[in-house]
């Protein structure tokens, strides 16, 4: 009797579409930062209702039960700091690189609109279930709400264009797919916040840009627009986002009222002063790690791709920094030379030195730090580089939980929704992962994801990912030329078969691949560029060129027939 009356029921019995019961798992408590072993958690319609220990439910017909023994439970990721306007490709910033003559920014807006649920989708399957784009345009709001209702999407929070002190000449006269709303008066960017709130805007972002040489003097001279921005958007309850990465700049925007500054600090080492600011106006920081030297990568010409990264992010878009220094070797060359010279060396190496230093100083003093990339900048690709900016923050001495806090509660709070998402707590968006070892062991745990929870709807990893016949023919082609042969296998069925065309087998199954591919590792200089692609239906015809085999390129057509989301057939003709 006793032990019965101990034993609380809940009866669940409205009718809802997402039950999920996860039983007795280690429940990651970001906001204590504690490890609650042998908890249940239990979700409904998208929300969490319960965490507790040791209660019975009586749960409707067609619950999922997931048994979490010897699994951890954390909340999904957020990646505070994305743009969909910008692919991470080589074309996608044309004010960095104007390569517009070999593909418009039209061509590349529209490629983006048609690519935004890819990149959704690669985000949910990373466990990356929360999304904030600070700095997107008035047709990227409209695209977010087609969203809301997609089962695999994750949560997105987004800004209208940006407000900034200067415009770069090529974002000039874009309409609604405009990135930017220069300020020039201040009754003018009152107007320009109240223009965003029909659009449902999330939140209002500053782009705190000083051209002037003398940094202070500039500063001041926009600190009105800047404030009067501020000012107008907290009027509308709406919290505001800035970019400002000098300390001048940063340090007036948070005086202004800035809740949430979206780079660490560029160009000097921290005063405690500053430090105690932020921590005093509880002002978040995301100090996007990897950004800045991921240009110097491409634009130098040494970009790395884990095999982590060619399976995981877009690879039509990783194609376009695979083949740099193509389209125009020309412009290319200025920008390598001008990569590698020591003084750009030196001050890359400064740069990275004050951001660590930074951030450490961030860290030790108490202020909120959001785990954010800039994704889509040029070789910053979606949701793949999520796991280098946490290697980076972790090089900074963030321990797990200062991670872990940084990556989910601390996101939601970067926009003031931390009563909404962002841990795993009664009533809170129940956007979760089921990871098969301890995140609290090692980084890389994080991506060991069982089942990936997206409003109490679990799904099997790789199940997100709806990669299209052009996808899976370049991904192989990337790995190829990046002479990964673990990547480049990836996207092959176990039971493929290779033909020399029309219909003699060359080898069947992936193993045989694996030892007949060998050379992809070894052959320094092996670079296959695509000539033509035709698509049609499930079959992706290339015309190529390979490169590395003696003086001349191996010319070559290659037919890949996709089945079931691998490529299950491929017949060549030399
Ligand atoms: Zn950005």
């Amino acid at each position: 009797m006793r032990l019965l009356s101990l034993i609380f029921f809940i009866a669940i019995v409205q009718a809802g579409f997402a039950q999920i019961l996860i039983k007795n798992i280690n429940v990651a408590d970001v906001e204590n930062k504690k490890m609650l072993a042998g908890y249940n958690v239990v979700a409904l319609d998208g929300k969490i209702v319960s965490v507790d220990k040791g209660k019975q439910y009586k749960l409707p017909e067609g619950t999922e039960v997931i048994d979490g023994s010897g699994k951890w439970l954390v909340p999904g990721f957020t990646d505070a700091h994305v743009h969909f306007f910008q692919s991470g490709g080589l074309y996608t910033r044309p004010d960095v690189i104007d390569l517009r003559r070999y593909r418009s920014h039209d061509t590349e807006l529209t490629w983006l609109h048609g690519n935004m649920e890819d990149f959704l989708r690669r985000y949910s399957n990373s466990g990356i279930t929360s999304v904030i784009d600070v700095g997107a345009s008035y047709a990227f709001l409209a695209q977010r709400d087609s969203f809301l209702n997609k089962p695999y999407a994750p949560l997105i929070r987004m800004t209208g264009p940006l407000l900034t002190t200067w415009v770069p000449e090529v974002y000039k006269n874009l309409g609604k797919e405009s990135p930017f709303e220069e300020m020039l008066t201040e009754e003018g960017v009152r107007k320009s916040v109240n223009d965003q709130i029909p659009a449902h805007t999330d939140f209002i972002k500053i782009w705190y840009i000083v051209t002037d040489p003398d940094k202070e003097k500039g500063a001041r001279k926009n600190l009105p627009l800047v404030a009067a921005a501020i000012d107008e958007a907290h009027k509308n309850n709406l919290r505001v986002a800035v970019h400002a990465t000098e300390r001048i700049t940063a340090q007036l925007a948070v005086e202004a009222g800035a809740d949430f500054l979206v780079h660490g600090v560029w160009d000097e080492v921290i005063s405690d002063e500053f430090v105690q600011l932020l921590k005093k106006k509880k002002t978040v920081l995301c100090p996007t790690m990897v950004v800045r030297d991921n240009y110097g990568k491409v634009l130098g010409d040494h970009y790395h791709f884990t095999t982590d990264e060619l399976a995981m992010a877009n690879s039509v878009t990783i194609a376009t920094v695979l083949d740099y220094p193509q389209p125009d070797t020309a412009i290319a060359a200025r920008y390598i030379k001008n990569m590698a010279s020591p003084q750009q060396a030196a001050q890359q190496k400064m740069t990275d030195s004050i951001m660590l230093t930074n951030l450490k100083k961030l860290v030790a003093g108490g202020v909120i730090i959001a785990s954010g990339t800039d994704a889509g900048n040029i070789g910053t690709q979606h949701a793949s580089s999520y796991f280098e900016e946490l290697k980076a923050m972790q090089d900074a001495g963030m321990n797990a939980w200062q991670l872990l806090e940084a990556s989910t509660i601390n996101g939601a709070k970067a926009i003031g929704q931390e009563n909404e998402w962002g841990s795993i707590s009664k009533n809170k968006l129940a956007n979760m992962l089921v990871l098969s070892a301890n995140p609290l062991d090692d980084i890389g745990n994080w991506r060991k994801i069982d089942r990936v929870i997206i409003k109490g709807i679990s799904y099997i990893p790789g199940s997100l990912i709806n990669s299209s016949p052009e996808m899976l023919a370049q991904q192989q082609l990337n790995a190829y030329n990046a002479h990964d042969l673990e990547a480049f296998l990836a996207p092959y069925a176990d039971d493929v078969e290779i033909y020399f065309f029309p219909d003699k087998l060359q080898m069947k199954g992936k193993e045989k691949m694996r030892n007949a591919y060998q050379f992809i590792t070894k052959t320094p200089g092996l670079y296959c560029r695509l000539v033509n692609r035709i698509i049609e239906g499930n079959m992706v015809i290339d015309q190529e060129e390979v490169w590395g085999f003696g003086k001349e390129p191996v010319h070559a057509i290659a037919m890949y027939l996709i089945q079931e989301g691998k490529i299950k057939k491929v017949y060549f003709k030399q």
